[in-house]
């Protein structure tokens, strides 16, 4: 499996959209890693995790072709993830030739409600809405994606997804906190090859529905404690707040140690299965 990940920075972009402190500052300054648009993930060519305002920016910048999406998945309604209004560029006129007319939507009931509150009639924009169950595995074509709860708010269902067979799974964590019981129940029983991370905090104090380096040690170190970890699983990390204040290189030197690889935008992760 192919994963790009188009967007690598928490809700505000980075250089954050109004904001002149030091660290937005020096992102502009900078250029190149220090940009950090809107958390996005695409999986192969044909599954797009999440769907917000930097969407038409994913597309032009990383020199996409958006017309062979498949299938569409939300993580949660907070407006970095969920900007219900791009849908719109799913039907005709606005899209000709799109690989398959219908295109399945795959979210949590309160993601799909607040979808058709926005299109009460969602087969004119040519997307069937499928409400997933926590941990039951759907098939997206021949790749299977497992939606978790996360950790993130109180007042909805968030889902983090897991793809591929569970013996040899990705995990794209973003966005949660420390995870709670069930879901760590259920990953006992999983074994990763990658995991994609949200480390919004970086290496400031802990953060109760984001990770930080702290927190994202700890959940590697439950998931090697339980044996959910293949031998050389790689622990990539993203959704990075410009609050964190450290730029790319300066981040990656310090989670060097750890074995973690800081993300960009852009960035592309293969793995076997
Ligand atoms: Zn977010
Ligand atoms: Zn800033
Ligand atoms: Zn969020």
């Amino acid at each position: 499996m192919k994963f790009q990940i188009l967007g690598t920075a928490a809700a505000e972009g980075w250089p954050a959209l109004f904001c002149a402190c030091e660290t937005c500052r020096r992102a502009r300054a900078s250029g190149g890693k220090d940009l950090r648009s809107r958390a996005s993930l695409m999986v192969n060519d044909t599954i797009k995790v999440d769907l917000n305002a930097d969407t038409y920016h994913h597309l032009v910048t990383h020199g996409l072709d958006f017309s062979h999406i498949e299938h569409i998945l939300f993580t949660h309604s907070h407006n970095d993830h969920f900007s219900p209004g791009e849908l719109e560029y799913l039907r005709d006129p606005f899209a000709h030739k799109r690989t398959r007319p219908v295109v399945d939507v795959w979210c949590s009931r309160d993601v799909a409600d607040l979808i058709r509150e926005a299109y009460p009639d969602t087969e004119r924009l040519g997307i069937s809405v499928h409400e997933v169950i926590p941990f039951r595995t759907v098939e997206l074509g021949d790749v299977p994606a497992t939606p978790i709860v996360a950790y993130h708010r109180a007042e909805e269902l968030c889902l983090n997804w897991i793809f591929g067979n569970l013996d040899r799974a990705v995990l794209y964590a973003s966005d949660t906190g420390p995870y709670r019981e069930p879901t760590w129940e259920f990953l006992a029983g999983v074994k990763f090859d990658l995991v994609i991370s949200e480390c919004t905090g970086g290496f400031l104090p802990d953060m109760e529905t984001h990770l930080t380096v702290n927190t994202v040690r700890r959940m590697r170190e439950q998931l090697d404690r339980m044996g959910s970890l293949n031998p050389d699983c790689r622990f990539v990390l993203t959704h990075f707040s410009h609050n964190m204040g450290m730029l790319h290189d300066e981040f990656q030197e310090k989670v060097r140690e750890d074995g973690f690889l800081v993300a960009y935008d852009g960035i592309v992760l293969e793995t076997q299965e």
